[in-house]
């Protein structure tokens, strides 16, 4: 099955190729950018109206994606939000440092990254899938790989290490890799 990608960045079509290959999925990306507004008040709700507007200007089925970073004791803050938290930053390096010194003094510091899926195959098969990964965030910012938040994520379990510190642990367990099992599971049998 072909896919369009609603989204105008070719490397995510190349990382979601690479994480459906194997399966019947085909995931082009799209030869024209569509300004989406992402207003919604979920990231389902986001994901639904990007795969939507593709579909409608395309006729073929899409995917979309929309993630983003939770702490359920901050929810004026990141979540749906998490792409535009401090926008004055240029930097994820400098945002990871406003977001610490933003939680100083903050105890409970629980929160978990959440992917949804969105396939549009049409206006009557339209599809959801969802990932997380829990764990906390960190007095501190510790590693080089990933990106965005992914320095100041610590994951329940790996105690000490931050999701940049995992790059390989993170291919397998992130909320991303977690909402492509889920499809590909439900795909199989389509
Ligand atoms: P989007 O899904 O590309 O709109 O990303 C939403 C926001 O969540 C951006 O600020 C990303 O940096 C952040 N984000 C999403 N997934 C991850 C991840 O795997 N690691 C770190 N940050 C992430």
């Amino acid at each position: 099955m072909d896919l369009i990608l609603a989204s105008g960045n070719p490397h995510k079509a190349e990382e979601l190729n690479e994480l459906f290959k194997d399966s019947k999925l085909n995931i082009q990306a799209s030869t024209e950018k569509l300004e989406v507004i992402e207003d919604g008040i979920s990231f389902q709700e986001n994901a639904f109206k990007k795969s939507k507007a593709y579909f409608d200007r395309f006729k073929k089925p899409t995917l979309a994606d929309d993630s983003g970073l939770v702490i359920p004791a901050r929810t004026d803050i990141l979540g749906v939000q998490s792409a535009r938290y401090a926008p004055e930053l240029a930097t994820y390096t400098e945002k990871n440092q406003a977001l610490l010194k933003d939680l100083e003094g903050l105890k409970e510091r629980k929160a978990y990254f959440v992917c949804y899926f969105c396939f549009y195959l049409n206006p009557e098969e339209v599809f959801f899938f969802e990932g997380r990964v829990h764990g906390e965030i960190g007095l501190k910012a510790q590693g080089v790989d990933g990106f965005g938040y992914d320095p100041i994520f610590f994951p329940d379990g790996k105690e000490g290490q931050s999701l940049a510190e995992l790059p390989q642990w993170k291919m397998e367990h992130s909320h991303r890799a977690k909402a492509v099992k889920e499809a590909l599971k439900f795909f199989q049998n389509f």
